[in-house]
């Protein structure tokens, strides 16, 4: 007998049906004699309705302060539901099951509503529960601050309630359940060639996760990895009895498999801002991030380009797309004070990234990168690397192509 922790994402639970089907997968584990607790996530599109009917009111003004308390109220109410439908869909099937909600665990986070951070999850109650054999079904993405107040994980978030509680509860397995059979190396939405991995490292996972690729919310990866507890990601739209392997993610020295680049990742969520003829001083770089900090904006890409002859600098550098409007505003506020003289933005730009833990020991990896960019023609505004990632800013436009001709020239679709 094992305890598992299993996973079912937005399209996992879509609807009835999808349900009924997820009771089954659940059923099977029970069958086999296992103690079993389910995270869910709200039905696909249930999250994003609910974000923008706060968006609509949020639009009336700025008066009153933050809103996110509230917010976390509303959003976390799609997750509510699906717990406790899966609930009565097992319990129709002759399996015990309860619903839990995040206040109910408690799963406990910090105070930084919209994107709290577990602190604690208690076990007590859902312990003996499990060991009577009840199913629990953990509503996912939510969780109980400081304060006492509902608060979310952050979009993606159930991927990290369902690791969190894995750990919490000494899981033997954690079996995250969504609508591709496993990790590729790529989206397999943009490249049809994409290849499903037997295995991935956590590192690169969290660099493919952290670069975008949505599959796991990076927080989920770090979490397993710092706790050395392997996930496998497969699908829940496999027929019965058909063969369903997915990827498992787990330690470097278990992946085996010698690669020098393991996937490309791509992200629209990004927002480029150019401050020109930036007065070419020490301190300048370090006020302008200090500004960012303060408006609770994170930059990410940063480049600088300085002309000798006019002792000025231009200064790029990229923040996420929901924070532009912040950013700008508040450097406007500082442009005298810090001295530069415009400010250009673009918000249609996209960040593309290859990873592979293979390019500590590789020479020659940026060359083949910057060869395949250049000749589709797709221009680079800005690079950022790492040991085992380099990411480019391309224009939007080309996000497909650029995904596309990195995933050929590192010949990803091929064993
Ligand atoms: P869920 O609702 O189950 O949490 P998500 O939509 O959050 O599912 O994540 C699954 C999606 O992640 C896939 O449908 C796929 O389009 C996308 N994805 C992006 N990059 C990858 C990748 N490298 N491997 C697999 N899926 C990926
Ligand atoms: N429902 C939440 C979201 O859409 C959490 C999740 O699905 O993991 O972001
Ligand atoms: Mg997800």
């Amino acid at each position: 007998m094992a305890r598992i922790v299993m996973k079912f994402g937005g399209t996992s639970v879509a609807n009835i049906d999808r349900i009924r089907r997820v009771s089954e997968l659940v059923d099977d584990e029970v069958k086999a004699g296992h103690e079993v607790a389910v995270v869910v996530s709200a039905m696909s599109g249930e999250t994003n309705r609910l974000v923008e009917l706060v968006d609509v009111l949020d639009g009336d003004g700025d008066q009153g302060g933050a809103i996110e308390d509230e917010y976390d109220a509303i959003v976390s109410s799609g997750e509510q539901v699906t717990s406790g439908l899966l609930a009565i869909a097992l319990r129709r099937r002759g399996v015990k099951a309860r619903s839990w909600l995040g206040w109910q665990i408690p799963l406990k986070t910090d105070m930084a509503h919209s994107k709290a951070r577990i602190s604690d999850i208690e076990t007590l109650a859902m312990d003996p529960s499990l060991k009577d054999g009840v199913v629990g079904v953990v509503a996912g993405f939510q969780g109980v601050s400081s304060d006492g107040r509902i608060s979310t994980l952050g979009r993606g978030g159930s991927d990290t309630s369902a690791v969190a509680l894995a750990v919490a509860l000494k899981a033997d397995r954690c079996d995250i359940y969504t609508d591709v059979d496993g990790i590729y190396t790529t989206d397999p939405r943009i490249a049809e060639d994409a290849r499903r991995l037997g295995k991935i490292s956590f590192e690169e996972m969290l660099e493919l996760a952290s670069l975008g690729a949505k599959v796991l919310q990076t927080r989920s990866v770090e979490l397993a990895m710092n706790n050395n507890l392997p996930i496998r990601v497969l699908t829940s739209f496999a027929q019965p009895g058909e063969d369903n392997p997915g990827t498992i993610v787990c330690n470097e020295e278990e992946t085996m498999e010698e690669r020098v680049v393991s996937g490309v990742a791509y992200s629209r969520d990004e927002a480029q801002i150019t401050l020109l003829r930036l007065e070419d001083r020490p301190g300048t770089v370090a006020a302008i991030c200090g500004v960012m900090a303060d408006a609770n904006v994170i930059v990410d890409m940063i480049v600088q380009g300085r002309s000798r002859a006019e002792n000025a600098a231009n200064l790029t550098f990229t923040v996420g797309k929901r924070d532009l409007e912040k950013a700008l505003k508040a450097l406007e506020a500082v442009k005298g004070d810090i001295g530069f003289e415009d400010i250009i933005s673009d918000s249609k730009v996209t960040k593309v990234s290859i990873v592979g833990i293979g390019m500590r020991s590789h020479t020659g990896v940026a060359k083949t990168m910057f060869d395949a960019l250049a000749k589709r023609g797709i221009n680079v505004e800005v690079i950022a690397t790492s040991e085992i990632k380099i990411s480019v800013l391309i224009d939007a436009e080309y996000t497909e192509l650029a995904v596309r001709t990195l995933h050929s020239a590192f010949e990803l679709e091929t064993a």
